[in-house]
């Protein structure tokens, strides 16, 4: 195989590719939860993962910041492969933000301490300091005002919030939602919904699994649906809910539409 074939066959990622997985693998003992992933977020993009229960979303949010370990592949964020241990692990965590569908609020700790303790912690700040970021975001995801409760005094909505400006303290890189808004009263999942579109709005680069179809359409720059630990399908929203090209996806719509 000559030079050049080798260049064209692995082009170098783009500039602009914050996270880069390449043939990623993994098991839970004879279950093959991700087949060959290959995917690519670039800066800024909002990135919405759509797909039947037990598709292997999760897994795939859990693998990108490592929390779950991949039996085969690459994970690059940030044009750094994706280190297995220690302190480098650490910032590698720091720098994924993560919410999940249970709000894992530290239950004894006030609204204000959840959203200082990873800063003064990992990043190393200032208790004061800290905590003016923390009011900021607190503000800037509208519970400024809940900063002295305990998150048992706060409605879900409202924790869901906490969770989100908890992430950002750390002034992540990526943030990854894992169906955020699941485990809320409907009368709640706007607030959350709202709060996010947001944030990728200002130009967050954020990877969403949610079912809440009206945010894919309007948030998403790009759907990708996935169903029995593969990437069935990867399109524009407007294609994807107009003209989705599989049959996975096809019947997956017509269930939930
Ligand atoms: P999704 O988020 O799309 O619903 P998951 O990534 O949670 O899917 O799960 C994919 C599959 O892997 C499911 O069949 C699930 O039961 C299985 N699974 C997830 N986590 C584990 C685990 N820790 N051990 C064994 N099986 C798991
Ligand atoms: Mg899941």
């Amino acid at each position: 195989m000559s030079g050049v074939a080798v260049i064209k066959e692995n082009p170098s990622p783009a500039a602009d590719d914050l996270v880069v997985l390449s043939n990623v693998n993994k098991h839970f003992g004879e279950l093959h939860v991700l087949q060959n992933i290959d995917l690519t977020i670039a800066r800024g993009e909002v990135v919405v993962v759509i797909g039947p229960s037990g598709g292997g979303k999760s897994t795939l949010c859990r693998a990108i910041n490592r929390l779950e370990t991949i039996d085969s592949g690459e994970i690059v964020i940030d044009g750094k492969p994706l280190p297995a241990e220690g302190r480098e692990l650490a910032a590698l965590r720091a720098d994924v933000g993560m919410v999940f569908q249970s709000f894992n609020l530290f239950a004894h700790k006030s609204v204000l301490h959840n959203v200082t303790l990873g800063q003064v912690r990992v990043r190393k700040k200032e208790k004061k300091e800290a905590e003016e970021r923390a009011r900021s975001l607190l503000d800037r995801v509208g519970v400024a005002s809940q900063a002295e409760k305990y998150p048992a005094q706060l409605s879900g909505g409202q924790q869901q919030r906490v969770a989100i400006a908890r992430a950002l303290a750390m002034d992540p890189k990526i943030m990854l939602f894992d169906e955020p808004t699941s485990a809320l009263d409907p009368e709640m999942i706007n607030e959350v919904l709202e709060v996010m579109r947001q944030l990728a709005h200002d130009g967050m680069t954020m990877v969403v699994v949610t079912h809440e179809m009206g945010f894919a359409r309007s948030a998403a720059n790009r759907v990708v649906f996935m169903a029995d630990g593969r990437i069935v399908e990867e399109t524009t929203p407007a294609r994807f809910f107009s003209n989705p090209s599989s049959e996975r996806a096809k019947d997956f719509l017509s269930k939930i539409l």
